[in-house]
C-alpha cells in the first residue's frame, strides 16, 4: 500500500474548501482573543488579569491551529490569501509564519518520525542520555515531563529552530528576515499598547502569559501527536517509510467536545498526516471514509485521559532505535510493540 492510494480514498469531497466557514472560525478566534486580552489589560484585580491572560493563551493556540491549516493551503484556493491571513493569525503566538511553515511542511510532514530529519520531539537513545552532562540530562528530563514539556517547544523549536536558525539558501534567509520583522513589530506594538493601557503587569498578563500558555499547549499537543508507548521513531531512512511515518506514526485522540470546538480538531492527527489538504473542519468525515482503507494498519485511536497522559510520559522517555522500544530513565523497558500488519518495510514503501 502507498500513501497515494490512501489519499485517493479521501478524494475531492474531503478537500472541499468552505471559505465562509474558515472566515467564521477565524472571526471567532479573533473575538475570543480580543475579549480575553481586553480583560487581561483592564481587569481591576491582578490575579483576574492573569486568568484572562491564560484564556487569551487558549485563543492564541486556536489562531495558531487555524494558521497551520492556512499554511498547508487547506483553507483557501488563493495561496496569497492563506499566506496573509496565516501570517496575521500567527502573530500573537510569536511564530514567524514563513520560517515555521518551511520547518513544518517540509521537515515534519516530509519525513514524519524519521529523526535524522524530523527533529521535533526526537527522543534520545539510552547511550546519548548516559553520555550527556548532568545539566543536559536535567533539561531533557524537564522536556519529557507532562508539566515541563513547554520547555521543549520554547527552547528547541522556538529558540533554536526559529530565533537562532540561519537558513543556508538566500530565499529562505529573505523569508526569515521578512517573517521576523513582522513578528517583532507585532511584539513591540502589542507590548507598548498593553503598557500604555495598563502598565508592566498588563504586558505580562496580555502578551507574555498568552504566549507561554500557547507554548505549553502546542508542546503538549504535538508531543501526543506522535508519542505513545506503542508508536515508534526511526533513525534510518532504510527502516522508515511514508505509511509508517504518517499513518501508524500519528495518533487519533478523542477529546471533550469543547476542546474539539476550540482547537479545530487538532487531535485528529492521522487523517491530517495522511493528506494535509483536508481542512480541519472535514477531518472527522474524512477519517470516516478512510477507516475501511486503513483497517489492516496498526492505527492508534484512544480517548484522552489523565491516566493515559501519565503512562505516556512515564514510559516514553528514552527510545532504543535498535529494537524500536521505549524505556524509562530508570531503564524500565516498555512492552514490545505489538507486531503490526505492515510486514516487510519494502512492501509498504510509498
Ligand atoms: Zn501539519
Amino acid at each position: 500500500m502507498r500513501l497515494g492510494d490512501l489519499r485517493a480514498v479521501v478524494g475531492p469531497a474531503g478537500h472541499r474548501r468552505d471559505d465562509r466557514r474558515a472566515y467564521r472560525d477565524l472571526a471567532r478566534d479573533v473575538a475570543l482573543y480580543a475579549v480575553a486580552v481586553t480583560g487581561a489589560v483592564l481587569a481591576p484585580n491582578p490575579v483576574v488579569q492573569l486568568v484572562f491572560g491564560a484564556g487569551a493563551g487558549i485563543a492564541v493556540t486556536a489562531l495558531f491551529v487555524w494558521a497551520h491549516d492556512a499554511a498547508h493551503g487547506a483553507l483557501f484556493g488563493d495561496e496569497r490569501k492563506g499566506r496573509v491571513l496565516g501570517t496575521l493569525a500567527m502573530l500573537p503566538s510569536l511564530q514567524p509564519y514563513r520560517l515555521w511553515q518551511h520547518g513544518h511542511n517540509r521537515v515534519h510532514h516530509g519525513f514524519t518520525s524519521l529523526v535524522t530529519v524530523d527533529w521535533i520531539w526526537r527522543p534520545w537513545d539510552p547511550t546519548t542520555y548516559a553520555a550527556a552532562s548532568p545539566l543536559a540530562r536535567l533539561g531533557y528530563r524537564v522536556e519529557r515531563s507532562a508539566l515541563g514539556c513547554g520547555w521543549h517547544y520554547l527552547r528547541r523549536v522556538w529558540w533554536d529552530g526559529m530565533v537562532r536558525y540561519r537558513p543556508a539558501s538566500t530565499s529562505q534567509r529573505r523569508d526569515r528576515r521578512f517573517s521576523w520583522s513582522i513578528t517583532s513589530a507585532w511584539a513591540v506594538a502589542a507590548a507598548s499598547a498593553a503598557f500604555v493601557a495598563g502598565g508592566g503587569w498588563a504586558v505580562a498578563a496580555a502578551v507574555v502569559v498568552p504566549w507561554l500558555v500557547f507554548t505549553y499547549a502546542i508542546a503538549f499537543i504535538t508531543y501526543l501527536h506522535h508519542t505513545h508507548p506503542t508508536r515508534r521513531f526511526y533513525a534510518s531512512r532504510s527502516t522508515w517509510n511514508p505509511v509508517e511515518g504518517h499513518v501508524t506514526g500519528s495518533t487519533l485522540i478523542d477529546v471533550a467536545r469543547p476542546v474539539r470546538w476550540l482547537l479545530h480538531d487538532i487531535f485528529l492527527h492521522t487523517p491530517h498526516h495522511l493528506d494535509t489538504r483536508i481542512p480541519y473542519y472535514r477531518l472527522s468525515e474524512a477519517w470516516e471514509s478512510l477507516r475501511p482503507a486503513v483497517a489492516g494498519l496498526d492505527v492508534l485511536h484512544y480517548r484522552l485521559t489523565s491516566q493515559q497522559v501519565r503512562v505516556t510520559f512515564a514510559e516514553c522517555q528514552l527510545f532504543d532505535y535498535a529494537d524500536g522500544r521505549w524505556q524509562s530513565f530508570t531503564a524500565r523497558r516498555s512492552a514490545a510493540r505489538p507486531a503490526g500488519p505492515l510486514g516487510s518495510h519494502a512492501a509498504w514503501r510509498g
